[in-house]
């Protein structure tokens, strides 16, 4: 007799983690994904023997999943430096500087900052000390404010958090505004005041292919879009069959057209522009005036992102960023990139362009009010659904979800 199977809709990072734990639990799986290849919008694309992945995209260390879950070294992964620099241009010629690690040893990194203000290296300071401490749930309990009000209310300068905090936080959260909840800020500050991010020798897609293997590819039907009509009916190429347990494993289509935005425009160049495994924050970073929100070159990192002798370049323009500037198309975010990085590095007109992607559905919204969660899992209608769209925008939302997931079409199945 077969096993009873959850039917998952959706081969992303929540659907591939809760088949996981499906068939950890000795029940089966059948997974429907609408396009041609698995992990949803962590994917790796390679182009000229480049690997791209879909938007710069980092794994972090840091998460609670990522400390109990994956093995990085098997992922051949590299580290950036726990740093970051920022680019400002100065009396009309660019200054790079480099701070050591701003989320781990605050006091000492920032030290070095231009405006000096020691409240803000007080406020980092002790933003680390209470985010390091403090357990997951209660990240995601407590103030609802933007993360800038949140940012203002720990004391941090405007100048302060606009020369380091917005750059890097528009290129996480996917908005300039720093709208974003405070609950994600608090994660992702912690997280990274925790661990490293970090990119894996195949690219970010490789967490994704490795779990489908594990999973087994011939529970995966590619090119197959599915619907839950309720909790157990699945409709596949207009065929209703009545099945054990759905699991639906994407955004809905209504979400999508409210999600953000990012342009990523890729570039090969003949050496590293500024050679370190940093990121490079635009220190000048303005909506209405600049596009960049930050560059970084992933090859000085894993060198396994370029061929041989070649280096990756990569500049991330946040839709809101690009909208500002009525940048909407590929050849305008193009020209516009290339302006603001010819400043910074001259020889860019060397450069040649790999690719300029235009990611429309990236992050779900969290704005303010929002109340984002820890792990939540089941949908108005009844029927179970995961994501990150259910709970916060980052890989770590989208299993937590998954687990809640899973574990509830285990004990419906079971009951
Ligand atoms: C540019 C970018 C950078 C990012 N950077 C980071 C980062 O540095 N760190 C981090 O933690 N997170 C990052 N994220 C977020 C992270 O990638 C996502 O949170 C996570 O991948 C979401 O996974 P998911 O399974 O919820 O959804 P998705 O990955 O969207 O998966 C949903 C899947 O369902 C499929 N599907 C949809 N409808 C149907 C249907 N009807 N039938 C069958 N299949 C269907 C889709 O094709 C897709 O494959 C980034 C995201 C982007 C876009």
């Amino acid at each position: 007799m077969s096993k009873p199977t959850v039917h998952i809709i959706g081969s992303g990072i929540s659907g591939l983690r809760c088949a996981e734990i499906v068939l950890d639990s000795g029940l089966d799986v059948k997974i429907y994904e609408k396009s041609e290849r698995i992990g949803g919008r962590m994917k790796t694309d390679i182009v000229d023997g480049f690997l791209l992945d879909r938007g710069f995209h980092v794994m972090q260390t840091g998460y609670p999943h990522s400390i109990s879950k994956i093995d990085f070294e098997s992922l051949g992964s590299e580290a950036f430096s726990p740093g970051t620099r920022i680019i400002k241009t100065v009396n009309g010629r660019p200054k790079i500087t480099t701070y050591s690690d701003p989320f781990r040893r605050p006091l000492s990194s920032l030290r070095l900052l231009g405006s000096e203000r020691w409240s803000d290296l007080i406020g980092m300071a002790k933003l680390r000390l209470s985010l390091s401490r403090m357990d997951i749930k209660k990240i995601f309990s407590g103030g609802d404010a933007s993360t800038y009000e949140y940012l203002r209310q720990s004391g941090l300068s405007n100048s302060f958090i606009d020369k380091l905090l917005r750059p890097l936080f528009a290129g996480i959260f996917l908005e300039s505004k720093l709208d974003t909840n405070e609950r994600l800020f608090r994660f992702i500050f912690s997280s990274m005041s925790r661990g490293d991010m970090v990119l894996p020798r195949k690219g970010v897609g490789a967490y994704p292919n490795h779990l489908a293997k594990k999973i087994g590819l011939e529970r995966i039907s590619l090119s197959t879009s599915a619907f839950a009509d309720d909790p157990t009916t699945i409709i596949i190429n207009g065929q209703r069959k009545t099945v054990d347990q759905v699991v639906v494993a994407h955004p809905p289509q209504s979400e999508e057209k409210s999600m953000r935005m990012v342009w990523t425009v890729y570039f090969d160049s003949p050496r590293s522009p500024a050679p370190g495994k940093f990121l490079l924050l635009n220190g000048d970073y303005q909506i209405g005036k600049t596009a960049i929100a930050h560059m970084a070159v992933p090859s000085d990192v894993q060198p396994s992102y370029a061929p041989e002798g070649r280096s990756l370049v990569v500049a991330t323009i946040v839709g809101d960023a690009a909208d500002s500037l009525n940048l909407n198309n590929a050849e305008a975010v193009e020209s516009r990139a290339r302006k603001e990085i010819e400043q910074w590095f001259p020889d860019c007109k060397n450069w040649k362009t790999l690719d300029v992607q235009h990611i429309k559905a990236a992050l779900p919204s969290r704005e303010t009010g929002v109340n984002l969660s820890f792990s939540k899992s089941i949908g108005e209608d009844g029927i179970i659904t995961c994501g990150d769209h259910m709970t916060h925008a980052s890989m770590q939302g989208a299993v937590n979800s998954a687990e809640t997931a899973a574990n509830e079409a285990i004990r419906r199945i079971q009951n």
